[in-house]
């Protein structure tokens, strides 16, 4: 049974949650009980498979995890 770790994206506080199955639906924050949890992947870097995080958009500075091939494609 993998730990994950995640991140309440309403107050920002870091929590581990035990998943007892596959395909889980994100858990709660229990601090503040937003169901707004975004997993973080310690063991990889943010550029794989990421998704659930808030790309950057690609206009400003390098570009958003995809490689886009020109500006702001990541958007169409
Ligand atoms: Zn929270």
């Amino acid at each position: 049974m993998p730990i994950y770790e995640y991140v309440c994206r309403a107050c920002g506080r870091p929590f581990e949650h035990l998943h007892r199955r596959l395909n889980e639906p994100a858990p709660a924050c229990p601090a503040c009980g937003a169901k707004k949890s975004a997993k973080q992947l310690s063991s990889f870097s943010a550029k794989v498979g990421g998704g659930s995080m808030d790309m950057p958009p690609c206009a400003s500075g390098g570009c958003c995890s995809r490689k886009c091939p020109s500006a702001g494609a990541c958007k169409l």
